[in-house]
């Protein structure tokens, strides 16, 4: 019987659905509490339970990252009409994602794991690019409509002295057409700001960020003023002592730049650029399985989970009885992120090195040639395409030895 690790302040445990609740269970069972001295605070958000609960269970679980400061999520279904009818449901739940952040007021990072045996497409990017989202505001929360020949449309500000400032969207005299008002607030770019300087100097990489002010003289320049005011008046001297750098460019000087770079960098995005260009990201590097992703609250709070969802048709196939090929290592890592930070913040050493050792063992395995069926679709050398739970056995074997 080994020494457990111990552990002081408690995870907020959030469980979930499908294949990814299963694989859950699975690396609890085998790789953290044979080590770990595991405390956790569990919250079932699986979708039964977030309907018996009236979702209750989803503001309950993220008061608690507030209160605990780290938490680490399983994915869990947004419900669709289709799920309505195949869980009962009471109502058609918003998603957990969109609750949480909600109520943590956070910024999401993605960060591909990189293994030598699989080259990303760009095959320069030798080095991981983290995305960081801007997820408030912008199309996200607009306002639309349809215009009809000789309609006018106006911006128009009513001032709390009631007093009106107006300006001409367009007149629409020569035909139809549509019109869209968006916002975004000094509140929500400062914050985002702050987790992005942050975070770049936690992982000791450069920052860079991208808008389009040559064009959009207000909105758009109102972002690049708030990172550069922010930067100049708190993170300059700090970036420097790191021996990293903040780069603010035009989006399209940006994303020539990315596709030229070999990686290593912060990419912070505006709402609608982080939605896309993350998913031009995560299929560069490979599998949505081998993405992670962690919200950052302006006031420290990290929320670790996979990037990818509950690999519904695995679940499916798993239930018929049939082996799936489902890859842990995102969720792995959700769990080691969680564990890690929680051993710096609690003063615990060695749970913070054996989240570094269970990672390694997980990217070992792959790089001996030992993966799940999506891996082994992008890697020019496997030797053995295993399944969901011989391939998580293969970590626990190179985490004993
Ligand atoms: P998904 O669960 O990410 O899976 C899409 C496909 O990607 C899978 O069918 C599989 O492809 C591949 N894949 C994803 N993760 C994988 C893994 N770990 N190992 C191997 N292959 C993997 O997305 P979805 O099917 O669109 O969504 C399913 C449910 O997840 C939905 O109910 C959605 O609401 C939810 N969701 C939750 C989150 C979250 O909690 N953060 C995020 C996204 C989606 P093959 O079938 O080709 O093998
Ligand atoms: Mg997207």
């Amino acid at each position: 019987m080994r020494d457990l690790i111990p552990m002081k302040t408690p995870l907020v445990e959030m469980d979930g659905d499908e294949m990814t609740r299963i694989m859950w269970g699975m690396l609890k069972e085998r790789l953290l509490l044979p080590y770990i001295d595991l405390k956790t605070e569990y919250y079932d958000l699986g979708l039964r339970n977030r309907d018996e609960t009236d979702d209750q269970v989803t503001v309950d679980a993220a008061m608690a990252i507030r209160r605990y400061g780290v938490g680490v999520k399983c994915a869990t279904i947004t419900p669709n009409a289709q799920r309505v009818e195949e869980y009962g449901l009471k109502k058609m739940w918003k998603s957990p994602n969109a609750t949480i952040r909600a109520i943590l007021d956070g910024t999401v990072f993605r960060a591909p794991i990189m293994v030598s045996n699989i080259r990303p497409l760009i095959e320069r990017w030798s080095r991981p690019i983290t995305i960081a989202r801007h997820a408030y505001g912008d199309i996200y929360a607009n306002t639309e409509t349809r215009a009809a020949k000789g309609d006018r449309a106006e911006l128009v500000i009513t001032h709390a002295d009631g007093t009106q400032t107006r300006r001409e969207i367009m007149d629409f005299s020569a035909g139809d057409g549509i019109v869209m008002g968006m916002h975004n607030t000094d509140a929500s770019i400062t914050s985002f700001a702050h987790t992005c300087f942050r975070y770049a100097l936690e992982a000791r990489q450069d920052l860079w960020f991208g808008a389009k002010d040559t064009i959009s003289k207000v909105y758009d320049h109102r972002f690049k003023d708030v990172f550069g005011d922010i930067y100049e008046a708190e993170y300059r001297d700090r970036f420097s002592q790191a021996g990293i750098n903040y780069y603010y460019m035009l989006i399209d000087d940006a994303v020539a730049r990315v596709m030229r770079s070999d990686g290593g960098f912060v990419w912070a995005c505006r709402n609608y650029d982080g939605d896309v260009m993350s998913d031009m990201l995560a299929t560069v590097y490979g599998s949505l399985a081998m993405m992670t992703s962690v919200l950052v609250s302006p006031d420290g709070c990290y929320e670790y989970e996979a990037s990818h969802g509950t690999v519904t048709r695995h679940y499916y196939r798993h239930l018929k009885g049939e082996q799936t090929s489902t890859n842990a290592v995102a969720t792995l890592f959700a769990w080691t992120g969680a564990l890690g930070r929680r051993g710096q913040i609690d003063g615990i050493p060695a749970l913070s090195q054996f989240a570094a050792r269970l990672e390694r063992a997980a990217l070992d395995t792959i790089e001996d040639g030992v993966m799940t069926g999506d891996l082994a679709r992008l890697s020019a050398m496997t030797t053995r395409i295993v399944n969901t739970s011989e391939f998580i056995d293969a970590i626990a074997s190179r985490l004993q030895s």
